[in-house]
């Protein structure tokens, strides 16, 4: 279900693309200003005080961290009594299953984290968007989707899933998995010249 879009000031950045994007996304929001900081351990600690600073509606690209755990989340909006949005922007035209496994999983940092959240939205490209001559309309371009159900239900799937993760990270060496499909579904790997050096290339 669609729903209004936020309208935040403020934006935490981090990776340079993530920073370009978001510069475009206030841009078109017309947010006056941005704070772009590029490491983990600086945007945590401004995405913390930012958090008590009820005058700051949004935090874009806001960093949430519990133990060993680090989310992003796209735009943290903030909610009613305490509580707060996640809104995750994607470049599809539809919600798909690995998005809600991504809210899923920043819904569990948050709350594992001691922060409230009351609602969580896909925000993806509207398909049927005609492009005017004034350009595009950020509110018209794009649908937010509220997917609040589905994540707190893929919640239950999130602590194996991160326990099947950090065995992995724990290894002293990658795991001896051949490149097949998963190296380019959902996403494509970055790792992918990497692991089919040795191969031939046809
Ligand atoms: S390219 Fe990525 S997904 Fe494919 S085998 Fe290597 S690390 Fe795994």
């Amino acid at each position: 279900m669609s729903a209004e879009w936020p309208a935040p000031r403020v934006c935490v950045v981090g990776k340079p693309k993530k920073r370009q994007q978001s510069h475009q996304f206030g841009s078109h929001l017309g947010i006056p200003g941005s704070i772009c900081i590029l490491s983990f351990a600086v945007s945590f600690a401004a995405t913390r005080d930012f958090v008590k600073d009820e005058a700051i509606p949004a935090i874009f690209e806001a960093a949430l961290q519990s133990g060993r755990l680090f989310a992003r989340v796209d735009i943290f909006e903030r909610g009613n009594r305490g509580a707060w949005n996640i809104c995750e922007v994607k470049s599809s035209t539809d919600v798909k299953e690995e998005h809600i496994d991504d809210v899923a999983f920043q819904l569990h940092v948050a709350n594992e984290a001691g922060l409230k959240i009351s609602r969580v939205d896909i925000i993806h490209i509207n398909r049927d968007y005609v492009l005017k001559e004034k350009g595009i309309e950020p509110k018209h371009y794009f649908r937010r989707v509220d997917v609040t159900v589905e994540a707190k239900k893929r919640l239950h799937d999130i602590p194996g899933m991160i326990k099947a993760f950090l065995k992995v990270v724990d290894e002293d060496r990658a795991p001896e998995i051949e490149p097949w499909t998963q190296c380019h579904s959902p996403y494509e790997c970055e790792f992918l010249d990497r692991c089919t050096a040795s191969k031939p290339k046809d």
